[in-house]
């Protein structure tokens, strides 16, 4: 399988602002639908996470993932907070 979501259902065992296990669908799509900006920490023993980024994704998108839009721990807590009810209700 080939795309975006070729690694969804691979785990990261820590999530270091959440704390606890997350799925690679979390980590592609928590900074406002785009992947994490530390995705290349988190994935990198797991996935070649430049040529993830660039066979899906544009070179603004790639620039804002890595660039632009660093979120404080807390700043990504709160939008996962934020997420979670979103979801549930
Ligand atoms: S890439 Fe981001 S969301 Fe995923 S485990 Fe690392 S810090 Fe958490």
């Amino acid at each position: 399988m080939a795309g975006k979501e070729q690694y969804d259902e691979l785990k990261h065992y820590r999530c270091p602002p959440l704390g606890g296990p997350v799925d690679f669908r979390h980590c592609r799509t928590v900074n406002e639908g785009l992947p994490c900006t530390k995705m290349p920490v988190c994935w990198s023993r797991k996935m070649d996470v430049p040529e993830f980024l660039r066979e899906n994704y544009t070179e603004y998108e790639i620039w804002q993932t890595l660039a632009v839009g660093r979120k404080t721990r807390l700043e990504t807590v709160f939008e996962a907070i934020e997420k979670a009810k979103n979801n549930a209700g």
